[in-house]
């Protein structure tokens, strides 16, 4: 097992492309911590219960509790599996939990995209609470309006993507996660891809780029 971490601002469309790619890549696997964490509020696990409130006012949940879910799926993660860790780490202390795991980065690839662009594109975010597929009004519609294609179920916005706290969200990613960028290049694991082409173009660069 080894890993690739997509960095870039909420919004910037690591999840699509993460989704994308694990669905036609045998070896790949998507773990999102957004999902990881919204998957255990709706269970009301006590963690899900923890995390709740932050992710509601667009604040990062406690380092502690993200890294234990991140340590536990990548325990149960074994043999020829590259995962594409998506939303993990966000911060420095998290990037250093990440380090003392032991598990092998093989690389950490930037997808970036103007702050500008990304409040648009939350703004026609629509999620699929049922199978977690992504979509966007315009950029990427579902075959039917407001039903997944993959599952049928009938898609939401979620809470934490009306426009003051994704204001929020961007102000935290600025200050926790940019940093991230000089931390990675030190050891130097970082790539670069232009996130502004596409979902289609957009995984590619990033196959190519990983
Ligand atoms: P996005 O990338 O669009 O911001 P995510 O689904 O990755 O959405 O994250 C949603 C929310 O979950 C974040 O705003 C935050 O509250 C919480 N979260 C996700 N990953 C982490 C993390 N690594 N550390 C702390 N909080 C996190």
């Amino acid at each position: 097992m080894n890993m690739v971490i997509l960095l870039g601002a909420p919004g910037s469309g690591k999840g699509t492309i993460a989704g994308r790619l694990a669905e036609t890549n045998a070896n790949l696997k998507h773990v999102s911590s957004g999902d990881l964490l919204r998957g255990a509020v709706a269970k009301g696990t006590p963690a899900g219960v923890e995390a709740k409130g932050f992710m509601e006012r667009g604040q990062l949940v406690p380092d502690g509790l993200i890294a234990q879910m991140i340590k536990d799926v990548i325990a149960e993660t074994q043999g020829d599996v590259t995962m594409l860790l998506d939303g993990f780490p966000r911060n420095v202390a998290q990037a250093e939990m990440l380090e003392a795991t032991g598990a092998p980065i093989r690389s950490v690839v930037l997808v970036d995209v103007p702050d500008e662009i990304i409040q648009d594109r939350i703004a026609g975010r629509r999620t699929c609470p049922k199978c977690k597929a992504g979509y966007h009004v315009t950029a990427l519609p579902p075959k039917v309006a407001g039903v997944c294609d993959k599952c049928g179920a009938e898609l939401v916005v979620r809470k934490d993507d009306n426009p003051d706290t994704v204001k929020d969200r961007l102000v935290v990613y600025h200050r926790e996660t940019e940093p991230l960028i000089a931390f990675y290049e030190a050891k130097g694991l970082l790539r670069k891809i232009d996130g502004n082409k596409g979902p289609v173009k957009n995984a590619e660069a990033f196959l190519a780029a990983m």
